[in-house]
């Protein structure tokens, strides 16, 4: 088992600067994502935008994953692989991505509806966004994890939906996946203690349907067992005292939305 990374204010500036660069890779990705789209040039647009910022993108070849972004589709939940898949109107799409610069890591996901979805997406859609933030704002000192996981579950299935319980958030700035491990379930005032110098990527897997999901043959999709669609948002954050210290942001990829929008 290995133990808690604790992490320096120095180092947690290092690890802002990698999940600004994930957040500003999924502004690029957001330029260009819509129908008639393949989810290949995406990963591959992402790629360069890392490299062509000093970055490595830190999924690929991670436990051998073959590419940079994961991108799922509908009712896939995550780890899907980019392909040519030519996006059409209607669909659902989850992109998360890593960065590693100057070997510190940024995680961070975000759910684009493509065109006009159906209210059930939409509503699917706001409701992991409003999980994620309120699991975040329990990411302070004093809290524990069990208290980020109980916001996340209550709101979700408070709206009628299903919280993924086999895929979790986790530490994360060293390496990709560290100690400890952060559900999106969970009971108020359980587990660990969050202390300064904890970073922590908070991410609610939440389906529209049912909580199940099935692990494909491919060794890496994960999709809903009853077909209904599901979302991912996801931030990388540093314990803070007396409110969370988020390190990536969704400002750049829903400016460039905004803006997409208006014209
Ligand atoms: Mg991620
Ligand atoms: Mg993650």
């Amino acid at each position: 088992m290995s133990k808690i990374l604790y992490k320096s204010a120095e180092e947690i500036e290092l690890i802002r600067e990698s999940a600004l660069l994930v957040s500003r890779t999924h502004a690029e990705v957001a330029k260009v994502i819509g129908p008639g789209v393949t989810t290949i040039e995406l990963d591959r647009l992402a790629e360069t935008f890392i490299r062509d910022n000093g970055g490595i993108p830190t999924f690929l070849n991670y436990g051998g994953f073959p590419y940079s972004l994961c991108i799922s589709l509908n009712d896939q939940v995550v780890h899907g692989f980019p392909g040519n898949y030519v996006l059409q109107e209607g669909d659902l799409v989850s992109v998360d991505c890593g960065a590693t610069l100057n070997g510190f890591v940024g995680d961070s996901a975000y759910t684009f509806a493509i065109g006009e979805v159906s209210d059930t997406v939409k509503k699917l859609m706001r409701v992991t966004k409003e999980c994620l933030d309120l699991g975040v704002a329990k990411a302070v000192v004093g809290m524990r994890i069990g208290d980020i996981g109980y916001a996340i579950q209550e709101h979700a299935e408070k709206n009628g939906f299903g919280v993924v319980k086999e895929l979790v958030g986790h530490g994360v700035g060293v390496k990709l996946h560290e100690k400890p491990e952060v559900p999106n379930y969970g009971k108020r005032g359980a587990g660990i203690k969050l202390e300064e110098g904890m970073v922590i990527a908070i991410e609610p897997m939440i389906n529209a349907g049912r909580a199940g999901v099935k692990f494909w043959d491919d060794g890496w999709t994960v999709s809903t067992v009853d077909k209904k669609p599901s979302a991912h948002y996801e931030h990388t954050v540093a314990i803070g005292k007396g409110k969370p210290d988020i390190l990536s942001t969704f400002e750049y990829v829903e400016n460039v939305l905004k803006e997409k929008h208006n014209n």
